[in-house]
């Protein structure tokens, strides 16, 4: 059904670029789903190596339209990137994940963190320190349970990220860098803010066994997090021969398909309530 999109323009015509068309179609669409209560957040695990128990989670967003079933982040975030939708969307996003973690801790469940993802374009709106601090006064989440993830295709202006991001860690929000190793800046990010956690990426890990520069690159990555005190993760951990080489180089936490794929709601509260009695 995915596809049906794509397949469905036969011809082509100078007029009528269907590309853009496209586009436009999904944008305006993008825009309704939010009032149609189209989207729906799924969480992924994050596991401590050592004690194999759930730490902490990812909210990843889902839409589920009513006509081409489920649309994958990577079809759409980037368009709502580009058209700025994604400063709305990444607001409800935050303000879902506040409120269901703290729907959890309520329910007695564990207290973890929720790690939520933020665009380029939420980071350079000028009241991103509002809105974090008016969403946890709004949901009464306490700080400490939230993480904000910045990936490092992010062009910042260093002087303001970093005082933004300083902000947010006395405010009691961690932040950590997402894609590690995949950006242009990745060292510039660890010398200049005041990060909690590293997510190395699954680029990395997929050929972690085989390919000895990827196996360098991932252990010199949980070296370098270590000596700066900063938690390693390896993300996109989907087999035992990755995890066994996380564990021999210490890595922190583990995110991936081995532990579990992104679930929904009843799913991870499932997992949540089995930790609590084991
Ligand atoms: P990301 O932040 O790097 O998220 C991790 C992606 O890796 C997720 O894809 C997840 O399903 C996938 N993944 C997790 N474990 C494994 C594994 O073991 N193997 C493989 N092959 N993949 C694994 P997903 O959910 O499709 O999201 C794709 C991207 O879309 C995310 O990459 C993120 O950049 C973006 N995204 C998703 N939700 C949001 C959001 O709420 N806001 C923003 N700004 N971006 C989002
Ligand atoms: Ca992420
Ligand atoms: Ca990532
Ligand atoms: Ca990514």
């Amino acid at each position: 059904v995915k596809e049906q999109g794509k397949n469905s323009f036969l011809f082509y015509t100078p007029e009528m670029d269907v590309v853009s068309l496209e586009r436009l179609t999904l944008e305006h669409e993008m825009r309704n789903a939010l009032l149609n209560n189209e989207y729906e957040l799924y969480y992924q695990p994050q596991v401590e190596m050592n004690t194999e128990r759930i730490i902490g989670m990812e909210a990843l967003i889902r839409w589920n339209h009513p006509h081409k079933g489920r649309i994958p982040p990577g079809e759409f975030i980037p368009l709502a990137e580009e058209s700025g939708f994604i400063v709305t969307l990444g607001e409800w996003v935050l303000e879902q994940a506040c409120i269901q973690n703290k729907r959890w801790q309520d329910a007695g469940l564990p207290p973890i963190p929720v790690s939520v993802n933020l665009s380029v374009r939420q980071f350079e709106q000028k009241n991103l320190m509002e809105v974090v601090q008016e969403v946890l006064r709004r949901t009464g989440l306490p700080p400490q349970y939230l993480e904000l993830e910045i990936t490092e295709t992010m062009t910042l202006d260093v002087d303001r990220a970093s005082k933004v991001l300083s902000q947010l860690k006395q405010m009691g929000v961690s932040i950590s860098i997402d894609d590690f190793g995949t950006g242009y800046s990745s060292l510039h990010y660890l010398k200049n803010f005041p990060i909690h956690r590293l997510k190395i990426d699954r680029s990395f890990v997929r050929d972690l066994e085989h390919d000895p520069n990827d196996a360098a690159i991932v252990s010199a990555i949980i070296a370098l997090g270590h000596t700066m005190n900063i938690h390693v993760i390896a993300e996109g951990v989907e087999n035992t021969g990755q995890l066994r080489f996380l564990q021999e180089h210490a890595c922190d936490e583990i995110q991936g398909y081995y532990f579990s794929p992104p679930i929904p709601v009843p799913e991870i509260e499932m997992m949540l309530q089995d930790q609590l009695v084991s």
